[in-house]
């Protein structure tokens, strides 16, 4: 668990505002505020995990959920061409905000990773 309240926290808790593009019990999703790719989506679980690190038998349901609502997202938001999810988990990834997030890029031709 994260020690303090992660700013992906605080904005599920409104205290930044921002623009949910889809919410449910288990996670927000709102647009990355520095988008990489015409759709740059970012898929929250309410429950401030910190990485993928932190996933176990016990919540291992909230990870399988954030890639059924990508799949759900990229349906909503008219999607056909293909998308990328990725999660940056610790320091080689160069994981920034310390809650497990979900990147959801799409919208052009995306290369290789790496
Ligand atoms: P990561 O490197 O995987 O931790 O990525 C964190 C992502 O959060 C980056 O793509 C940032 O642009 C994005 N981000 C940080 N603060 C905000 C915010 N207030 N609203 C939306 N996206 C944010």
């Amino acid at each position: 668990m994260a020690e303090q309240p992660s700013i992906f926290t605080r904005i599920i808790n409104g205290e930044i505002p921002a623009k949910f593009v889809y919410q449910d019990d288990l996670v927000v999703a709102i647009n990355d505020i520095n988008p990489v790719a015409p759709v740059h989506i970012l898929i929250i679980p309410r429950e401030p995990l910190v990485n993928v690190y932190d996933i176990n038998e016990n919540n291992v349901h909230i990870a399988g959920h954030m890639l059924l609502v990508a799949a759900k997202i990229a349906e909503q938001e008219g999607i056909t061409d293909g998308f990328r999810v990725a999660i940056n988990s610790g320091q080689d990834a160069r994981q920034e905000v310390m809650h497990l997030h979900m990147h959801l890029i799409a919208g052009k031709g995306l290369g290789r990773i790496g």
